[in-house]
């Protein structure tokens, strides 16, 4: 737990559409190393908070109206998507979002378009394929035509293709059967691991999501009401009563 903080969020306030008022004031850090959890369910604010921090809300009529992001002591709120990937911060999104009609070899090749190396663009995609064996059997099909754990495995692909420190993962349990979840969140802890990429992952699924973190934050209405290393909430009652049952 001592290993310096990639991530500060120091109490930012997100508002939609100039009135709503959806992040009230939100505070975490993600440390080097770490994979990091904010957990809650629908509608708790997890999304907004990934986004504010890759600075995606723009097109979803967002905005960040108090507090601060940094990144290694930098203040980042006011960086583009593109600059913060140049930064090695990529997010991937909710739902998957692959090209369908583009094969998966040609969908993870998008997610190098800052890489101008091509030797280097070659060594990224044949280290995803050591990850994701899968991708590599599934190379020349179609999107569309893949199974959903192959298409969320897709876009964690993708985003590695940028060659990220830190990987902001909303919801990768979304829609997929649990062995498949599993094998998604084992190929994260690898990279993690091997990486030593870092991780803030967004999850309505805590069981699994806790049981691969290092730390979580339970986020309720647009407020972290708990935080802690994630074997202390694997162990605390009332997460177990409220949110254990949930994923
Ligand atoms: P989910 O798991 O459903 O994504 P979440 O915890 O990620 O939930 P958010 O998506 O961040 O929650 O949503 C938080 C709140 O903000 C919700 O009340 C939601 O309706 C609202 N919200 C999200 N996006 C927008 C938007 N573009 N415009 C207005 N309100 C929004």
């Amino acid at each position: 737990t001592d290993s310096p903080i990639v991530l500060n969020v120091n109490g930012i306030e997100v508002i939609y559409n100039h009135v709503i008022l959806v992040l009230k004031g939100v505070s975490l850090t993600v440390r080097q190393g770490q994979i990091a959890a904010i957990l809650g369910g629908n509608g708790a604010g997890k999304t907004t908070t990934l986004r504010a921090v890759s600075n995606l809300l723009k097109g979803e009529r967002g905005e960040v109206t108090k507090g601060s992001i940094e990144l290694r002591g930098e203040r980042i709120e006011n960086l583009s998507p593109a600059d913060l990937v140049q930064r090695g911060v990529v997010q991937v999104m909710e739902g998957r979002h692959c090209f369908a009609h583009l094969t998966i070899e040609e969908n993870l090749m998008t997610g190098s378009y800052t890489r101008k190396d091509k030797a280097e663009v070659a060594r990224n995609l044949e280290k995803v394929y050591t990850y994701f064996p899968r991708l590599k059997t599934r190379r020349t099909s179609q999107a569309a035509y893949t199974s959903g754990g192959e298409q969320q495995m897709c876009a964690i692909g993708r985003a590695l293709m940028a060659n990220p420190s830190v990987v902001l993962l909303d919801e990768p349990s979304m829609g997929l059967a649990p062995q498949i979840v599993e094998e998604v969140f084992e190929i994260v802890k690898d990279l993690n691991h091997k990486e030593g990429v870092t991780v803030l992952l967004a999850e309505q699924n805590t069981n699994m999501a806790l049981r691969y973190a290092d730390y979580g934050y339970i986020m309720e209405s647009g407020r972290i009401v708990m935080d802690g290393p994630a074997a202390d909430l694997r162990n605390n009652e009332d997460v177990k009563e409220f949110y254990l049952g949930m994923g």
